[in-house]
């Protein structure tokens, strides 16, 4: 087990260490730090398929809108490095703004259209600022596989759908979300709940289980399930709803066949925070 993390601050250290390492394997894990059990997870996976595991904590403010969080986002650089050591991460690569974004930077990666749909269409510019950031990293760090939470699910499918346009030699790797024992999903975000935002947060992994018993007891039109889960939103006091929106998992364009799964996914404003969660609506009960 790794005792401390190395951490590098600078472009120029992380290309000095990468070029001392070529020939391993890498796996990389990106983050905005507040680390909780579901990055740890990403890094336990990277540990056991990789030589070498890089993690990166970085803030990035180009995929945060005007008025979201991106000064009050929690810091805790420290303890993350601490967790990361723990969790057998090699690295860690936590640059400055203007590292990765140096005065005149005028380059950015876009996957056209999902700026239109779901989280793309609520938070303008956001996914153009999270593929712009995890491009500029995939291109520092080198790795072989990159690993993404699906809790954040239409991140993974617009990052994977970048990686396989732009032909980028790494493999992404979509790894499941990590709940507390009730299921809520982990978030950095839940720090900004309050007990009772908290209780009322639950409403969304209630509504997907909801929605996926709808399923299985074999309702199988989209309308209806989206229904399901926001009655039970809305029951709960929760009326800052973003979308509840039921797509193929493949595609993340309307679901139309039964034979194969939906996802559903959720946004809604619980107090403070903009929380998100998804699940395969599945009819195996093993999943
Ligand atoms: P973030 O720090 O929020 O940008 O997340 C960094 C990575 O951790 C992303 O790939 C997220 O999808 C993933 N992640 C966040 N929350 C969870 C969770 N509860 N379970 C699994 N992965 C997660």
């Amino acid at each position: 087990m790794t005792e401390s993390v190395l951490k590098l601050k600078t472009i120029h250290s992380l290309r000095e260490w990468r070029s001392r390492h070529q020939g391993r394997s890498i796996g990389f894990v990106p983050t905005m730090g507040a680390l909780h059990e579901g990055h740890l997870s990403l890094i336990r996976q990277a540990r056991q398929e990789n030589d070498l595991v890089v993690a990166s904590i970085f803030v990035n403010p180009t995929q945060f809108g005007p008025n979201e969080d991106f000064s009050s986002y929690p810091r805790q650089l420290e303890t993350d490095a601490r967790l990361l050591a723990s969790a057998g991460c090699d690295v860690l690569f936590c640059p400055e703004s203007d590292a990765v974004y140096p005065v005149g930077h005028a380059t950015s990666v876009v996957v056209s259209g999902c700026d239109d749909d779901l989280c793309g269409k609520c938070r303008p510019g956001h996914f153009k600022g999270v593929t712009t950031v995890v491009a500029i990293l995939f291109n520092l760090v080198g790795p072989d596989r990159a690993y993404f939470g699906s809790k954040d699910y239409q991140q993974l499918h617009v990052i994977k759908q970048m990686s396989c346009d732009l032909h980028l030699p790494v493999t992404v790797i979509g790894m499941p979300t990590i709940r507390e024992p009730d299921g809520l999903a982990l978030s950095s975000r839940n720090r900004y709940l309050s007990e009772s935002d908290r209780k009322q947060a639950l409403a969304l992994y209630n509504g997907l289980c909801a929605a996926r018993d709808a399923r299985r007891e074999g309702v199988c039109d989209a309308d209806t399930l989206e229904q399901r889960a926001r009655a039970v939103l809305t029951s709960a006091g929760i009326d800052n709803i973003d979308y509840v929106s039921i797509r193929d998992a493949e595609t993340l364009k309307a679901w139309h066949s039964c034979d194969h799964d939906p996802v559903l996914l959720i946004a809604a404003r619980v107090g403070s925070a903009r929380l998100i969660d998804n699940m395969r609506l599945s009819l195996d009960e093993a999943r």
